[in-house]
């Protein structure tokens, strides 16, 4: 813990002076344009691989990159996303998976989660992305976690169309969903290309999409 709250002192002696001007406008408000919805794991840092300021992203982060569905009882995860979507009115999306991520493996290889019943509990709302991944085949243990978590991403970005924010301002054609897959050892990201159902290279193809934003104002 001393190497933390060392950090928080040369934050507030040396990161913090350098934005000061950016904390005096953010002290009343924020306007992210984004929300990034990503594992907790501690390899991935949302504004690190995307080099964004604080004020820029609104995020969620928990074990799997989970949404769950929208239901009668909503949780933390809903509210967030509804008050990302309803009140800052984000433009974007990210769901945001990742290389050797736990949670997945675990759902892939079965392990048993007994001793972690909250765990097991929470990764249920990955049982379609489990469920599809189980049915296909795989050359090896590796692929089929690497397989995992892209179907997780794809699962997590269904669920998030139940939400009813969501599919309001899909259906105004005010927000775009991307599903991004980080490589932590190379520090690559796959998206998906909602029109393809293929992850590519995000390098190679900035521009792909999830949904594309003209898809709901065509109605
Ligand atoms: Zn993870």
């Amino acid at each position: 813990m001393k190497d933390i709250i060392e950090g928080f002192l040369r934050f507030q002696r040396e990161a913090f002076p350098k934005r000061a001007q950016l904390f005096k406008e953010l002290a009343t408000q924020q306007a992210p344009r984004a929300l990034f919805i990503s594992c907790s794991d501690s390899r991935l840092v949302p504004e690190l691989i995307t080099q964004r300021e604080p004020g820029d992203l609104f995020v969620i982060r928990n074990a799997g990159n989970i949404v769950p569905s929208y239901g009668p009882e909503p949780g933390g995860v809903s509210a967030s996303v509804e008050y990302a979507v309803a009140a800052l009115r984000v433009s974007d999306i990210v769901i945001c998976g990742h290389s050797d991520c736990g949670a997945m493996s675990a759902i892939a290889n079965c392990a048993c989660l007994g001793h972690m019943p909250a765990v097991g509990n929470w990764l249920r709302y990955a049982d379609s992305a489990r469920v599809v991944n189980e049915a296909r085949h795989h050359k090896s243990p590796i692929e089929r976690v690497q397989a995992m978590i892209r179907e997780n991403v794809i699962a997590q970005l269904a669920n998030i169309k139940t939400h009813p924010s969501v599919r309001l301002a899909l259906e105004e054609g005010r927000l775009t969903l991307h599903g991004w897959v980080y490589d932590i050892e190379t520090g690559d990201i796959d998206a998906l290309d909602g029109a393809t159902h293929a992850f590519v290279s995000l390098a190679q193809y900035p521009h792909t999409r999830a949904t594309p934003p003209s898809l709901a104002t065509a109605a």
